[in-house]
């Protein structure tokens, strides 16, 4: 069973609750993908089945189409917050780190389509590896955080936190307003580009700058 750690091998005392993700926060994912720029943060849910250890080997969906990667900051939510404000919301940070969205793209595609939900294509079983959680006070949310995901020692994707189009703390006040975030509630905060299919056998390397540097691959 998946349990939230630090990113020193402790365990964190929080439950397992669900993750709340956002799409469609980088311009040039967006283009990526042809998609229109939402006015607001685009929202949806994994159930906390889909959490995993990102260190352990990934198990993706056979015979489901591409499961493409999306590598995004994970934010570990430590307080219940309802409607919050700005500072609120900053204070109820307990860790940030590395989350995989795992998205069955044509699955997706084929939801987005016929305008149904994304679940099918983002909420399977293990579809959310997580990584280890950096405590809130050894990095600071205000400055540039940057992130990348090599795949066989390619580069395929780097994010930088200041090309949010809505940065970490509206996140969090805007998903307050929808639903209640529980203490041990993740939130993943949008993939930049560079997204793209996933192989059995693949060698996955996630950095958060500075703080977490995970080596890991594909089953
Ligand atoms: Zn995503």
């Amino acid at each position: 069973m998946y349990q939230h750690h630090y990113d020193d091998g402790r365990l964190i005392d929080l439950p397992v609750g669900k993750v709340v993700c956002v799409g469609r926060n980088y311009l040039e994912h967006i283009q990526e993908l042809n998609n229109e720029v939402p006015e607001q943060p685009l929202l949806f849910i994994k159930p906390n089945t889909a959490l995993c250890d990102v260190q352990q080997p990934i198990a993706i969906p056979k015979d489901k189409g591409s499961c493409h990667n999306e590598l995004e900051i994970a934010i570990l939510i430590g307080k219940q917050l309802t409607d919050c404000d700005d500072d609120t919301a900053k204070r109820s940070i307990h860790g940030v780190g590395l989350g995989l969205d795992l998205t069955l793209r044509e699955v997706q595609d084929a939801l987005k389509a016929k305008g149904q939900p994304w679940e099918r294509a983002k909420g399977f079983d293990a579809s959310c590896p997580i990584s280890p959680f950096v405590p809130i006070d050894k990095i600071a949310i205000e400055r540039i955080i940057e992130f990348s995901l090599s795949v066989n020692n390619k580069v395929r994707q780097q994010g930088n936190s200041a090309n949010m189009m809505h940065k970490i703390s509206s996140l969090i006040v805007d998903i307050s307003k929808n639903f209640t975030l529980l203490p041990g509630d993740i939130v993943l905060t949008g993939t930049p580009k560079g997204v793209g299919p996933l192989m059995d056998g693949d060698e996955l390397s996630l950095v958060l700058k500075g703080h977490l540097s995970i080596k890991t691959k594909v089953t």
